[in-house]
């Protein structure tokens, strides 16, 4: 009787053994980048972009209530500042800029690894822009970059899922939303000259700067994404880039700026750049510029949110494969010569 009782017992704890021993690399991460929602994504950017922020400029109260609405979201998905406590806010202060640009801050939150905590993955977007001119009228900025800003934020809630189901990256991600990239990469800058874990643990910045619009290059083929950089440092990086894309999103994948010799030179104008030239490995998503670009009609109406959420689920599993692969991405090239 004793020894039947004891049988019974050891399938119940070995089923419940299997179970929990489910490991990440069993999951499909596609489960969690479906959290990622174009409704979601809307419902956050008509806040973001909406008038109320007044343009978000770089030390201005509108930029100081978008990273109200950062910080309030990070609390709410229980996603903990690297700084400590109550604080998201790494300031960047008025004597980085010229032109009488008050003190402003970055905003950053991050989930620490399982595995390897001390190596970094950074997911970045800049959630400043242009403020308002003379008259009054509000740039919006609802491509850029608040439709990278919402990424974000539809990323890490995509992570703070999956670790609620018991899949927390092996790698910490750091979520970076940095301040005062109008005014020059400032924010990014700063980060990167002050980082809150040490550049030589940061495995690599997937950026993401205006990816809710089309350009006129892409008239019959709205399926797509340029990306600028994934091959410049880590041959492994781009490999992997590419392995994601044709395995889940199958986005046409546009390395038209990719090109050294392209006379935009988009590698070196948003803030993946100051990662970049650190030798880290970085991935720039971008749609190519439209328009609206910098202009008051920049508003949240004409984004394409259906395109908006395959990108942002392509970053989201990007930033999946790396957190969770054995090794970092492998750099096998010279860092970027200075611009
Ligand atoms: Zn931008």
């Amino acid at each position: 009787m004793k020894k039947v009782l004891f049988s019974a017992l050891t399938v119940v704890l070995v089923g419940c053994g299997a179970h929990q021993s489910k490991q990440i690399e069993d999951i499909n991460p596609m489960e969690f980048a479906e959290s990622i929602t174009s409704k979601e994504l809307k419902e956050h950017l008509y806040i973001f972009a909406s008038d109320e922020f007044q343009g978000r400029e770089t030390g201005e109260p509108g930029q100081k209530m978008a990273a109200e609405y950062l910080k309030k979201e990070y609390k709410a998905l229980n996603i903990v500042s690297p700084i400590g406590g109550d604080d998201y806010y790494q300031e960047v202060p008025a004597a980085m800029f010229r032109g009488g640009v008050k003190d402003s801050e970055n905003v950053l939150a991050y989930i620490p690894g399982s595995e390897k905590p001390n190596e970094i993955l950074v997911i970045s977007s800049h959630y400043d822009h242009v403020g308002m001119d003379d008259e009054g009228n509000i740039f919006n900025g609802a491509d850029d970059d608040g439709s990278g800003t919402v990424a974000v934020l539809e990323i890490a809630e995509a992570f703070a899922k999956a670790r609620k189901e018991g899949f927390t990256p092996k790698r910490s991600i750091l979520f970076l939303n940095v301040t005062g990239e109008e005014k020059g990469l400032i924010g990014s800058k700063f980060y990167t000259d002050n980082p809150v874990f040490a550049l030589a643990q940061t495995v690599a910045d997937l950026n993401i700067d205006m990816i809710g619009r089309t350009d006129a290059a892409h008239k019959k083929n709205d399926n797509y994404v340029y990306l600028i950089g994934s091959d410049k440092l880590s041959s492994e990086l781009h490999k992997l880039s590419e392995e994601v894309n044709a395995k889940y999103t199958k986005l046409d994948l546009d390395y038209t700026y990719n090109d050294e010799n392209d006379p935009n030179r988009f590698y070196y104008r948003s803030d993946h750049y100051n990662f970049a030239k650190n030798n880290i490995p970085i991935i720039f998503y971008f749609n190519g510029v439209h328009a609206d670009y910098h202009k008051i009609s920049d508003t949240p109406d004409k984004i394409r949110y259906d395109l908006l959420e395959k990108r942002a689920r392509l970053v989201f599993l990007t930033a999946w494969e790396i957190a969770n692969r054995d090794e970092r991405p492998f750099v096998d090239k010279p860092a970027p010569a200075s611009n």
